[in-house]
């Protein structure tokens, strides 16, 4: 494995941060605030081809390698967090129907999710299915000419503005792994959302529960008949890049704490000078560079053709959890103007929490972690 990025990779990450810093940034703390999601600037990131990065070129996209896209999401979160989720969230669901082998009629849609014309969301998780999903309950039943599907979706990402939604449903009784996913429009008859969750912190994106009532999916929307499988697949990569916003969320952090201590000044000294200071941003410098090559080197396995489910756990750990350390240590540096709305460190601090949960809790990864150990210490 390459140990350095190269000169397309380094660039991917330049431009990704330009681009941030122009579309993103100036306007992130008001979206935050007004709650609102940025469609405009979610639909110009299609034109200016931020969306459906991952697909192949045939279908219009720029066939990104993970390496590529994380390098993008990394430098995203750097100026908004939130927008660079929702992206992530859209961009996978359109990289997963092409590499799930999806029908044709979801395929020929794909050039609809790379200009942002359609927004793409993920229906998983349910009330009593969170870690859990083989637990799910919505169920699609086949009758002529595709299926009906009954049940109820929650924490959905882009839910509000979606006109696509990736839903996973069994198709067998309530333990079997029996699953599909399927395409499924919003609006259509029989899919209402229920619900718009208020939230710690990420508000400018929707988050939302959605309810189908006999909602009736054409046989030509089925994008995988391996649903369960492909549920955890698209869930690993999730981690992937849900690793690459932290490492870009602690690398602004760290940005923003060092250029505060070098402008404030106590007991006549700039605060920066102070050793005790210096020593904090190193050690929090050093191991984010450690949990940055982890999360890199676990989409370059992605990028082999391996699937890294160990990689991406540890990824998602321990930069999900370095990204709620550094928020939360940095924002004590800022002192009181750590804990005022008129500083954005209170904001990134809040947005890494959301880290630890999504695609699969900080617990949840050391339990996958802990099988595979254990499995190589246990004969039976
Ligand atoms: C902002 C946001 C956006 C989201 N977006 C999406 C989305 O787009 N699509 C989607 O499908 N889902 C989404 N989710 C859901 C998210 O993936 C789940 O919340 C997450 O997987 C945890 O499930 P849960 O909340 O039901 O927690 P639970 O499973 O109820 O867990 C509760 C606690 O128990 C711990 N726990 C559970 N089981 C074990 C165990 N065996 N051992 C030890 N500890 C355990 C967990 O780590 C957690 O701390 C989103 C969540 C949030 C907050």
């Amino acid at each position: 494995m390459p140990i350095e990025l190269s000169e397309s990779e380094e660039r991917i990450y330049q431009e990704s941060l330009a681009y941030g810093r122009s579309s993103f940034l100036p306007w992130a703390a008001q979206w935050e605030v007004e709650r609102k999601f940025p469609l405009d600037a979610f639909r110009k990131a299609g034109e200016d081809g931020y969306l459906g990065v991952g697909v192949s070129r045939d279908w219009g996209g720029k066939a990104y390698s993970f390496v590529e896209s994380s390098l993008m999401y990394q430098a995203f979160a750097r100026s908004c967090l939130p927008l660079g989720f929702a992206i992530a969230c859209h961009n996978n669901m359109s990289y997963d129907l092409e590499h799930m082998q999806a029908s044709p009629d979801v395929l020929e849609l794909l050039p609809k999710f790379i200009s942002g014309k359609e927004i793409l969301a993920f229906a998983l998780t349910e009330e009593l299915a969170g870690s859990d999903p083989l637990s799910s309950s919505t169920f699609a039943r086949e009758v002529p000419g595709g299926f009906l599907v009954q049940g109820k979706k929650t924490w959905v990402t882009n839910g509000q503005e979606s006109s696509k939604v990736f839903l996973t449903v069994k198709t067998g009784d309530a333990q079997s792994r029996e699953m599909i996913c399927l395409l499924v429009d919003n609006p259509t008859p029989g899919l209402q959302v229920t619900k718009a969750h208020g939230k710690l912190g990420a508000n400018l994106m929707s988050t939302v529960d959605m309810e189908f009532n006999d909602c009736f999916v054409p046989a030509g929307r089925v994008i995988s008949l391996k649903g369960y499988a492909n549920a955890l697949w698209a869930v690993m990569i999730g981690r992937i890049h849900v690793a690459a916003l932290a490492v870009g969320l602690c690398e602004e952090v760290l940005h923003v704490t060092a250029e505060f201590l070098a402008g404030r000044k106590q007991f006549n000294k700039t605060l920066l000078l102070n050793q005790g200071l210096q020593w904090k941003l190193a050690d929090m410098t050093a191991r984010l560079e450690a949990a940055k090559w982890l999360m890199l080197r676990t989409a370059f396995v992605m990028d082999q053709g391996r699937s890294p489910v160990q990689e991406s756990s540890m990824a998602k750990l321990v930069c999900g959890d370095l990204a709620m350390e550094i928020t939360s240590q940095c924002l004590g540096l800022f002192g009181a103007r750590g804990y005022s709305d008129e500083y954005p460190i209170e904001r990134y601090f809040r947005e890494a929490k959301l880290l630890q949960i999504v695609d699969g809790t900080t617990e949840i990864q050391k339990l996958i972690l802990g099988k595979h150990i254990a499995a190589r210490y246990l004969n039976d």
